[in-house]
């Protein structure tokens, strides 16, 4: 079994368990509803066929329609789209959103296709899923390796099968196509939101904190400039390589102009550059956003992190281990957990397709204040739950991160029992 799928159920049966659930719902989430396995074939530019392999697996829909993006890349394995579409429940789950989980796969190295090789693979993997997906039924979107481009490559080849216009069965369009402006930095955007309700519930408020990121992609640049659009100083962001420092606050849009136009953040021309990617990680600050790559924050260097809030834009960057050295501080706060603070892509995604479905478009300013409300209301869900669970179970370390799982098996828990199927 994958580890990931192997870290995954540990997280639902831990979460099923401090839930206080029968461990039947541990065996019933445990397993996909439905897993769909096809094959891709492609000519290729050079007359070759090449058959790629492909997933879609679509794990609950207690809650509404299956929803969960289509991953592109040269490692995926149907245990892992497994591990994934299980995580897509849980996500949607806690983020309140009429939506069950799924993930889709195609093992394939996006980065060596040629773009008209990139959009057969597309459209044959649209006509390949397509009995099994629907604007009511399950809505893929982008994940690692596919974009807006790709999406609405997939919206037309399924359009055509139907003969006439579904935009609702994928979402993260290009906004030109059925798509919102939001999408682009609905990420960075979200998580900065549940930055500062963190901040205000356990901080004295956001404006003036002091901010660092780690990934300046299109989480890190989007949230360093909505957290400094939203009053606080962003006084570190780094690449792979290096990382820019400067106690008097960055100038944030400069830094994502150098970064887009050189490849390289540390061609930022002011404040001081530090070679070490990482060190953004452990300069002074309230706030630290760790938004590159999974594993960033383990048991090896946890100790010298200065700041006191944690909040996850990145998937996975805090290990368990570094959580309990983190939590033993005295001064430290919480770990707002990626399955809550990242949820700002998914919220957008179902914006858009409440969108879709009436044909009716909000403006950008709309659909950005319906998605902050979202967050917030999420954020103040999760964090009064874990100041309960944390009275009530004092026998034991309960993480910000233990409450979002709760909350997200609980709410399907309980639209599985209505529905009598538990
Ligand atoms: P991206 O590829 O656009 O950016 C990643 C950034 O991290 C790059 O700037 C890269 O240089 C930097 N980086 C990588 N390794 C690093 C290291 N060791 N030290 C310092 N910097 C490093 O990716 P993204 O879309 O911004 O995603 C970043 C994280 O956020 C991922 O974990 C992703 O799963 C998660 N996430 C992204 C979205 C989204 O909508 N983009 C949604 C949910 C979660």
């Amino acid at each position: 079994m994958s580890s990931y799928l192997e870290w995954m159920l540990g997280v639902l049966r831990e979460a099923v368990e401090l839930a206080g659930l029968p461990h039947e719902v541990y065996e019933y989430l445990s397993k996909p509803d439905r897993v769909l396995m096809v094959k891709i074939p492609v000519r290729m530019d050079d007359g070759r066929l090449v058959v790629f392999e492909g997933y879609r697996v679509q794990h609950n829909n207690a809650l509404g329609p299956y929803k969960g993006g289509i991953r592109f890349h040269p490692e995926v394995t149907l245990e892992t789209d497994m591990a994934l579409a299980m995580g897509m429940t849980l996500k949607n789950s806690l983020a309140g959103l009429p939506y069950g989980g799924g993930k889709g796969a195609v093992r394939c190295d996006p980065k060596k296709l040629s773009t008209a090789e990139l959009e057969r693979l597309s459209r044959g993997y649209a006509r390949a899923i397509a009995p099994l997906i629907g604007d009511q039924v399950d809505i893929p979107a982008p994940d690692v390796g596919t974009n807006p481009q790709i999406m609405a490559w997939m919206v037309d080849e399924f359009s055509k099968l139907k003969g006439y216009n579904v935009p609702g069965v994928f979402t993260a369009k290009p906004p030109e196509l059925w798509g919102n402006p939001v999408r682009i930095y609905s990420t960075g955007y979200g998580t900065v939101i549940a930055a500062k309700a963190a901040a205000y519930r356990w901080l004295d408020g956001f404006e003036g904190k002091v901010i660092s990121i780690h990934g300046f992609g299109n989480a890190g640049q989007y949230a360093a400039l909505w957290a400094s659009r939203l009053g606080a100083k962003v006084v570190a962001v780094s690449d792979t390589s290096g990382t820019v420092y400067d106690p008097n606050g960055l100038d944030v849009e400069l830094a994502i102009k150098v970064k887009n136009e050189t490849g390289k953040v540390v061609n930022y021309p002011k404040g001081q550059k530090l070679q070490d990617p990482d060190a953004s990680l452990y300069v002074d600050a309230d706030i630290l956003i760790p938004a590159a790559i999974e594993n960033t924050i383990t048991e090896e260097n946890a100790g010298k992190v200065k700041a006191r809030l944690i909040v996850e834009a990145a998937n996975g960057p805090t290990t368990p281990g570094a959580e309990k050295i983190l939590y033993s501080r005295s001064d430290f706060v919480a770990v707002v957990p990626d399955i809550l603070a990242n949820a700002g892509g998914v919220i957008m995604s179902y914006l858009e397709w409440v969108e879709n479905l009436q044909w009716w478009f909000w403006d950008e300013e709309e659909t950005r204040a319906r998605l902050a409300s979202i967050m917030e209301k999420n954020f103040k869900k999760t964090a009064d739950r874990w100041e309960k669970l944390k009275t009530e179970r004092s026998d034991r370390l309960v993480t910000m991160r233990d409450a979002a799982f709760v909350l997200a098996v609980e709410r399907v828990y309980n639209a599985m029992k209505l529905r009598g199927w538990i």
